[in-house]
């Protein structure tokens, strides 16, 4: 050994014992599943994480499991976030908005050992129970409910196994490439894949994704992560806020908008994070209550496109910044982020608006390429449209249970999005690849009119398909939900694109309806409006 530096292992653990050293005091808020609020501290968190890592020891649960969850974002959850996955084991978030079969299929993919599950879903866990073969112990997170046992035989209860376990427990050391996550990809298109996060991955994310030009999460901020923990790790958030040690507030089940507002000015919040229906409701909220959410200085979006006119409204009317931010189940998810540069500080507020509204740029451990659909690379110029490609330290390279590489030949992962980037390396998602609308060969991006629509005062939410069409394969629709108390009609819709778009990329039809159908993430399922109205231009 001559001239070296110390090697320590990048771990999940690592993180809430920092968290637990130097923050011991930082506070924890939880909204319980009964709408109650429990207090707690990061010393707290990492000591019931040690009690439930040693209680599944006693268990004989194996060392490497995978244990599942449905849960929303409660104080619970965040214990077993470390105390299964820096205990050695992996935590299996599962989505409870999928199917029971999804779920079932899910729970067998992974193998789940242990299933752990809010009151909320009880009835669920106890109709599908019968096809989870691969469960040993289900555990509900709570005291002990008698009603609950009754509908599942065997059933353990969380805050009885913590007290079964021990608070001086020490994590074991492990591998920082082993598995300390797993979360599924939607399954919009096929059944879901299993993406597992190594312990190294998540760690370097959290440095890497928390920079200032990144979510810049401070021990001073409290933060509000909306997003839920099953949907890819609520985008890092809980291993960030243990290596910061900053407030963080849980807001269980009440996703509504009134519901949000409340807990914004209650627990005075200065940061949040979700998709972008989340925020539509919160603004609706805030309107109707008069609050001017004053705490609330940086909200970050993702998981879809961001509505432009959001921007102007959360900074003009609240003084808050909107952060745009692309990624997926595959990139753990941050790949990009949206803060502006030097050059841009003086620019009037429209320029910078403008330049806010792109996904952003990679942080420092992702890159980013375009390419055609030979494979060929195109130019970062702002204008080349092609198919996105990542790579990275914690991006994907192989599927959950599938030996196969998930990569390019040349080491890529191509995420499916159709995407420009600029010489500055701010990239715009145009589109998926399976929803762009091909116009006698022309590509159209529907996000683009997507945006144009929400941004007519009368349209609530709007999604742009591609209708079957005989002379140019495809034409533009787009199916509108109005805002309460308006009326529009469909030429005024239309109207709003003159000049914003090329004339042929105007859409042919608004089609107005009473809600947009959305997948289990909150997305809007495409798939289906083509299915209801892609043969709405079809003539004979
Ligand atoms: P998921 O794995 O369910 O998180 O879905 C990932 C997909 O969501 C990406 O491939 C994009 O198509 C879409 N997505 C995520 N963030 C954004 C964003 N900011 N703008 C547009 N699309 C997004």
């Amino acid at each position: 050994m001559n001239g070296t530096m110390m090697y320590d292992a990048l771990t999940t653990g690592s993180l809430i014992e920092h968290a637990a050293r130097y923050h011991a005091g930082g506070a924890v808020v939880s909204v319980e599943t009964d709408g109650s609020v429990s207090h707690t501290d990061w010393a707290g968190i990492a000591a019931n994480a040690h009690r439930l890592a040693s209680a599944l020891d006693r268990l004989g649960v194996a060392a490497d499991a995978r244990c599942g969850t449905i849960a929303w974002n409660n104080r619970r959850h965040l214990e077993i976030y470390f105390g299964v996955g820096s205990g050695g084991r992996v935590v299996h978030t599962i989505n409870p908005r999928l199917t029971p079969e999804q779920i079932a299929f899910i729970v067998g993919d992974a193998a789940d050992e242990v299933l752990f599950f809010d009151q909320t879903f009880v009835p669920l866990v106890a109709a599908v129970k019968g096809h989870l073969p691969t469960v040993k112990h289900f555990v509900l997170m709570g005291p002990k409910s008698d009603e609950a046992a009754a509908k599942i035989p065997g059933l353990l209860f969380f805050d009885d196994l913590l007290q079964s376990g021990s608070a001086d427990h020490r994590w074991p050391e492990v591998d920082e490439r082993a598995p300390a996550a797993l979360c599924y990809t939607s399954g919009t298109t096929g059944n879901p894949k299993g993406v597992q996060y190594s312990h190294r991955s998540l760690v370097l994310h959290s440095l890497s994704g928390n920079q200032p030009d990144g979510l810049a999460i401070a021990a001073r901020d409290t933060v509000l992560p909306v997003v839920p923990m099953f949907h890819v790790n609520a985008w890092g958030v809980p291993y960030i806020a243990a290596a910061v040690g900053c407030k963080l507030v849980l807001p269980g089940p009440g996703l509504d908008g009134a519901s949000l507002a409340r807990l914004i000015d209650a627990e005075k919040v200065t940061l949040a994070l979700g998709v972008p229906t989340i925020w539509m409701g919160l603004l609706a909220a805030l309107a109707k209550s008069g609050s001017k959410a004053e705490s609330l200085k940086r909200t970050v979006v993702g998981g879809a496109a961001l509505p432009p006119s959001m921007i102007r409204e959360f900074r003009e009317k609240y003084g808050t910044d909107l952060i745009h931010a692309w990624g997926m189940t595959e990139t753990t998810p941050l790949g990009t982020l949206n803060n502006l540069l030097q050059k841009h500080v003086g620019l009037p507020a429209e320029e910078q608006n403008r330049i806010r509204q792109s996904q952003g740029r990679p942080p420092y451990g992702v890159s980013l390429r375009l390419v055609d659909d030979t494979g060929a690379e195109l130019p970062s110029d702002g204008s080349a449209q092609g198919n996105l490609q990542v790579r990275g330290h914690w991006i994907v390279e192989s599927y959950f249970g599938k030996d196969k590489s998930a990569l390019t030949t040349d080491g890529w992962f191509d995420t499916g999005d159709v995407a420009t980037i600029d010489p500055d390396g701010f990239m715009v998602i145009r589109d998926r690849s399976k929803d762009i609308i091909k116009s006698g060969g022309e590509w159209i991006s529907t996000v683009e009119l997507e945006n144009i629509a929400v941004g007519h005062p009368a349209i609530a939410n709007a999604a742009a398909i591609a209708a079957r069409h005989k002379k140019w394969d495809e034409r533009p629709i787009v199916i509108a939900v109005v805002r309460e108390g308006a009326a529009p009609t469909e030429a005024e819709v239309l109207a709003i694109y003159e000049g914003k778009v090329a004339k042929w990329q105007i859409p042919d039809r608004v089609i107005f309806v009473e809600a947009l159908p959305l997948g289990a993430t909150g997305k809007v399922l495409k798939a289906k409006l083509r299915e209801e109205f892609g043969d709405i231009l079809w003539q004979d």
